[in-house]
């Protein structure tokens, strides 16, 4: 259905059901008596594909049914959020704006110049001002300056997003005969891993790779978002917990090492992975799966959470 703009509407039950389910086939995998599926969530849609899709979907369902017209969104210069959140929006008919953190550069790099050809209105705000985004006073600041605005966090990460990543959960129990034992996400704010965790079961167990230096913290995050979700009585899960040592330096740094890791990877199994994120997960996991960390005979879901978008900010 599309509405005198020739919008499409919110139908997301058809082309945007869900992704496919890959299993991933090697020597070293069949050595270690591993069963290593990937998500490929990637693929859900060209613009706005991986978990950046799963968060926004129900913010988008309630967004439209409050009548609200417009997006306002934060991110740095290369954020996979503004890209898919620009291209979403375009996709179903909302106006966004991006408040981008510093300075404007000209030309503009790939990733922003994308969202302002999906209509974005990009406006920079400095650092200081970006550190105060969830504070209240500064979201009342916003709406005074831009009206009736429906704000998303910076990442998408609120509680409609964690809903939009336990679907990733209940879609794989569908696709597979037997349940899986491990789950593995790449993980910035949290969000993703907390959505997947809130729909497993007690016998599953979720892991994140921190893509950012000091990943302990997203113990406190990820308990945070459960904390929102849980339902009064019954006790947060512990069935989760975070790998902290494959970070190469901290956010958006890389080396040699996973370069050649990820063109490795691409050779072996026909798929790119992006360098902030998922390149980082596979690393992490491969190198987990020859410490022998997981029993054989695992069944281990790895989420292809998107983000190849941002491979242009570093030349791959
Ligand atoms: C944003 C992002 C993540 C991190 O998700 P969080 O929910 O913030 O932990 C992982 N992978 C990709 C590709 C992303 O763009």
């Amino acid at each position: 259905m599309s509405d005198a703009a020739g919008h499409s509407s919110l139908d997301f039950s058809h082309k945007l059901a869900g992704s496919p389910l890959q299993r991933l086939q090697s020597p070293f995998l069949q050595q270690a008596d591993i069963q290593l599926y990937v998500k490929r969530d990637d693929l859900i849609h060209p613009q706005f594909g991986g978990n950046k899709w799963r968060k926004l979907k129900y913010n988008l369902i309630y967004a439209k049914e409050n009548q609200f017209d417009t997006l306002l969104t934060f991110g740095g210069a290369w954020s996979n959020h503004i890209y898919a959140t620009a291209a979403a929006g375009k996709h179903f008919g909302f106006h966004t704006i991006g408040l981008i953190r510093g300075e404007e550069h000209l030309p503009l790099n790939a990733t922003l110049s994308f969202a302002k050809d999906c209509g974005m209105h990009l406006h920079y705000i400095n650092r200081a001002e970006y550190r105060q985004k969830n504070e209240t006073a500064f979201l009342n600041k916003i709406r005074q300056q831009f009206g009736n605005v429906y704000i998303l966090p910076e990442g998408g990460s609120n509680s409609l997003a964690i809903k939009g990543c336990a679907e990733i959960v209940e879609e794989i129990s569908d696709e597979l005969e037997n349940p899986f034992d491990i789950i593995c996400c790449a993980s910035g704010t949290g969000a993703t891993l907390a959505g997947l965790i809130s729909a497993l079961n007690p016998r599953q167990t979720a892991i994140g790779f921190s893509a950012l230096k000091g990943g302990e913290f997203l113990n406190d995050e990820v308990e945070t978002f459960l904390n929102h979700e849980k339902i009064k009585s019954t006790p947060l899960p512990k069935n989760w917990h975070i790998e902290t040592d494959f970070h190469f330096g901290g956010y958006a740094k890389l080396n040699d090492e996973l370069i050649q890791f990820m063109s490795e990877f691409q050779s072996q199994y026909d798929f790119a992975l992006d360098a902030i994120y998922t390149g980082k997960m596979f690393y992490g996991l491969f190198e987990r799966i020859k410490a022998k960390a997981f029993k054989p005979g695992t069944t281990i879901i790895a989420i292809h959470s998107g983000g190849l978008q941002g491979n242009k900010g570093f030349n791959l």
